[in-house]
């Protein structure tokens, strides 16, 4: 038997002798005959005659050695586990409530066992969010087997500190749990921040650096986008600071620049950013303002503000800034370009002879640059005759013949090829050159109505477009009369088509116009009805023959009920005013069928075509009967 267990051993076998107990289980280490030792567990059984003397004791002996390492061990890891300074916690995987801690979380949080006991993890992670928690739950629903995060905990004393996290998911006692091993992670995190700090600001002015410029432009370029507002990134650069560094040496410099930065940053407001970019450069971010004056007065302040001398060293130092602005979205939507084209308006600034600022203003002079190519191009084409008629037959419902024609124009461009109206007609309204179109067009129509005459082939009635610069010409209706006269055409085979909102912009002079046209035999329709906010008495008063409805009405028949009841009401305005009615825009079956069901006899569309050239629809009149 093994010395140390000697005492024990035989205290326990005397023990049950002197007390008559008929048995005695003990565990001892013996040695093996080889030298080593084992663990033994004895069941010993003690026989006593009738005096109660003891006679013989016999029993059984099992190799427990096995066993007693493996409890060792156990004794060990549950040591190791109790005193390491990670924290240690075993939770109920249910109710999240602390089953156990060891020694290094008790001593971090300042609880007791005992008190952590009646404590779940809400208690001790004070910024855990509901989703978090259900996060957490999913995750012991599910087999992954580990779970890492950082959160906060909370001591006893109300005091925070930070730590990582690694969630495993074991058996306690029998039960599910969850055993987290979190460890302090203070020093770490304040390192972090002091590194952060350090890669995302200027040393030597303390100031956001690039790249936090950069992550704050960019946010401020997704917020803008969602707020439909303006941000200016001004791009700064001292004036002659090379001059400062050279003659009066770096630390100088430094300096100069140190003190040019504080003064910049007390005429910001808390909500702008300002970075040193390196060098003499320093970009700010301005975010929410509404007009341009309003950049000119902050841009305007700054350039003040270097009117008084820094003092450097004791000395007195005078220096001026140029200052490049970019707007957003005027000028760029991305932080790259916005940052490019700010710097281009500071070299702009700098060659207009610095101590001022500049806008890139990139939209403005492209746009006057376009105008410029637009009005040459357009003379051109007038004088080379590359404007083109094109014609889209107007059905009638009922018959399912041919009822008119809008004529519509197209620009037959030498490199482009056909360029669609609303690409030049909106630039030729601006401009003025829209009379002229028009009355190429008016004439045109009238020149192929004589063509398809000779032909022999029925004239059919064709809509002329007229804008309202057109109208407003002075001579409208003589030069109207003229062009009539002079080709004998019997003019009620031409209608003039006006828009709604062109009308409304002068109904007085319009409403006399209209008239004259209409004494000359003209038909006159108001196009895109129901876009124009005409009111009722004017157009009681309006001497016209046709309405038509705007496609923005017919586009979503049958899906749009509110459209279906304008289409609708109009059609019966019509009625009422004794006015003719045509639909434009109408692509499908269920649109001509909704028409002819509400009472609208006319219809004009892609569903029966596209405006095509004279050729094809001088083609189609020979050939095609029925249209629908
Ligand atoms: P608008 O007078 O309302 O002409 C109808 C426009 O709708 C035409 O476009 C035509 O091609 C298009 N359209 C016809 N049917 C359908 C359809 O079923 N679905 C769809 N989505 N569109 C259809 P276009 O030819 O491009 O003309 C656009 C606008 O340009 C015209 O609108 C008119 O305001 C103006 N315009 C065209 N020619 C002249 C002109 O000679 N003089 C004037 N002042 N303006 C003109
Ligand atoms: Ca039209
Ligand atoms: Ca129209």
């Amino acid at each position: 038997m093994h010395p140390d267990d000697l005492e024990e051993a035989l205290g326990v076998l005397y023990g049950s002798i002197v007390n008559k107990v008929e048995s005695a289980h003990v565990r001892y280490r013996v040695r093996h005959k080889q030298g080593h030792w084992l663990w033994i567990y004895d069941r010993a059984k003690i026989l006593f005659d009738s005096q109660g003397e003891p006679l013989i004791i016999a029993g059984f002996r099992t190799d427990i050695t096995k066993q007693i390492e493996l409890e060792l061990h156990y004794e060990e890891l549950a040591a190791i586990v109790q005193n390491t300074t990670v924290e240690v916690y075993i939770l109920d995987s249910v109710t999240l409530r602390y089953l156990y801690a060891n020694n290094g979380a008790l001593k971090s949080l300042g609880y007791t066992l005992e008190e952590l006991k009646n404590l779940t993890i809400i208690d001790i992670n004070p910024d855990i969010t509901p989703i978090e928690i259900e996060m957490f739950r999913q995750y012991l629903e599910n087999i992954n087997p580990e779970l890492t995060n950082l959160s906060n905990h909370r001591r006893k004393d109300g005091s925070n500190y930070p730590v990582q996290a690694s969630v495993h998911k074991l058996m306690y006692q029998g039960n599910p749990a969850v055993v987290i091993f979190d460890t302090d992670i203070t020093e770490l995190s304040s390192t972090q921040n002091k590194l952060r700090h350090l890669a995302t600001h200027d040393p030597l002015t303390g100031l956001p650096n690039r790249i936090l410029f950069y992550d704050r432009l960019q946010m401020a370029i997704k917020q803008n986008h969602r707020n439909d507002g303006k941000i200016a990134i001004l791009f700064l650069d001292l004036d002659h600071f090379k001059q400062v560094n050279d003659s009066l040496g770096h630390s100088v410099g430094d300096e100069l620049l140190i003190e040019v930065s504080k003064r910049l940053q007390s005429l910001l407001r808390r909500s702008d950013t300002i970075a040193r970019m390196g060098g003499d450069e320093f970009n700010i971010l301005l975010d929410g303002f509404n007009t341009t004056e309003s950049i000119i007065d902050i841009v305007q302040k700054f350039n003040a503000a270097f009117k008084d001398p820094f003092t450097v060293h004791g000395r007195e130092l005078h220096t001026t800034i140029s200052i490049g602005i970019a707007v957003c979205p005027d000028d760029g939507i991305t932080a790259e370009i916005l940052l490019k084209n700010a710097d281009v308006a500071m070299y702009k600034a700098k060659t207009e002879g610095r101590n001022t600022y500049s806008f890139y203003a990139h939209e403005m002079s492209e746009k006057a640059y376009e105008r410029v190519i637009m009005e040459n191009s357009l003379r051109i084409a007038l004088k080379e005759n590359q404007f083109r008629v094109f014609y889209q037959p107007q059905i009638d419902l009922i018959s399912g013949q041919l009822a008119g024609m809008e004529a519509l124009v197209r620009w037959q461009h030498p490199t482009l090829g056909i360029v669609s109206p609303d690409k030049f007609i909106p630039f030729c309204e601006e401009t003025g050159f829209i009379q002229e179109i028009d009355f190429f067009v008016f004439e045109s129509v009238i020149k192929q109505q004589i063509a398809w005459n000779l032909e022999g082939l029925a004239i059919p009635k064709i809509a002329v477009n007229f804008s309202a610069k057109t109208l407003n010409s002075r001579s409208i209706s003589d030069e109207v009369r003229t062009i009539i006269n002079f080709y004998r055409c019997p003019s009620n085979c031409i209608a003039i088509e006006v828009t709604e909102s062109h009308i409304m912009q002068s109904p007085d002079e319009v409403i006399k116009i209209l008239g004259e046209f209409q004494a000359l035999g003209l038909e006159i329709s108001i196009d895109d009805f129901g876009t124009g906010y005409s009111s009722l008495s004017y157009l009681k008063k309006l001497p016209i023959n046709k309405l038509k409805i705007d496609q923005s009405f017919i586009r979503d028949i049958p899906y749009d009920e509110d459209d279906m009841a304008i289409t609708k009401t109009i059609i019966s305005l019509a009625q009422n005013l004794k006015l003719d009615v045509i639909a434009e825009g109408v692509e499908t079956l269920e649109q001509q069928e909704f028409l002819l069901d509400s009472g609208c006899p006319l219809a004009q569309g892609y569903l029966y075509s596209k405006p095509i050239d004279t050729e094809t629809i001088t083609l189609l009149m020979k050939t095609k009967k029925r249209w629908i």
